[in-house]
């Protein structure tokens, strides 16, 4: 299925759309912000194609992965990312993590090597399912609409300092949630921490460091 055949509107459920078409009867807007709430709940139940290509038992869905990036995002000291003599602003950085996978729930999870959906393709569905739930926003509230495509932006354009700190944020808590799934169930995942090489800021190279050596000295203890 090309961009062209693929909409968001025929992905999302039906009990969804149902609340949508009662917009009429609405004049608050009401069924508009409840189907959005709705459909990012699709968030919780979508679990992340990585773990179920590599069978973990029952792991984490995208919203478990999007909130611990939050909390992440939040944490950090500002005064360690300094650019242009600039510290970032983490609350925009908390918000770009919260938002950045909401496309997937509609998409679903498409990882990189997916032989189906190529990278145009996957950032086509992705913006345009975007761009739906900001339509299905606007009418409550027409500044977050705008704000959270303006968010998601930052992060798949990788436009501003913030966005490129959310993206070092979601390799290293990949990288986490990896060494936690191999403690936990006592296998090698080696692969998962190959994205530690696309880690760019420095502090967040350091943090992943500091994780690469607890996984090591984990495993020397099993010896
Ligand atoms: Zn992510």
């Amino acid at each position: 299925m090309t961009s062209s055949q693929w909409k968001p509107e025929d992905h999302i459920p039906k009990k969804i759309t149902d609340l949508l078409k009662k917009e009429n009867s609405d004049p608050n807007n009401y069924n508009c912000i409840t189907a959005f709430y709705h459909t990012v709940s699709l968030l919780k139940e979508q679990k992340r194609t990585g773990w179920l290509d590599m069978k973990v038992p029952d792991p984490e869905s995208i919203g478990d992965h999007m909130y611990r990036m939050s909390l992440i995002a939040m944490s950090l000291n500002k005064d360690r990312f300094q650019k242009d003599g600039k510290s970032p602003d983490l609350a925009r950085c908390t918000e770009i993590a919260l938002v950045h996978d909401i496309a997937e729930s509609l998409v679903g999870d498409i990882v990189p090597n997916d032989p189906q959906v190529g990278k145009p393709e996957k950032h086509e569905r992705e913006y345009s399912t975007v761009k739906y739930l900001a339509s299905i926003i606007e009418p409550y509230n027409p500044a977050f609409a705008k704000e959270l495509v303006d968010l998601w932006l930052d992060y798949e354009y990788q436009r501003t300092f913030e966005g490129t700190i959310v993206k070092d944020i979601d390799k290293y808590e990949l990288m986490l949630q990896t060494f936690e799934y191999e403690r936990l169930h006592n296998v090698h995942l080696d692969e998962f921490y190959s994205c530690q090489v696309v880690i760019k800021n420095p502090e967040m190279k350091k943090l992943a460091e500091r994780l690469m050596q607890e996984r090591t000295t984990f495993w020397a203890s099993k010896k």
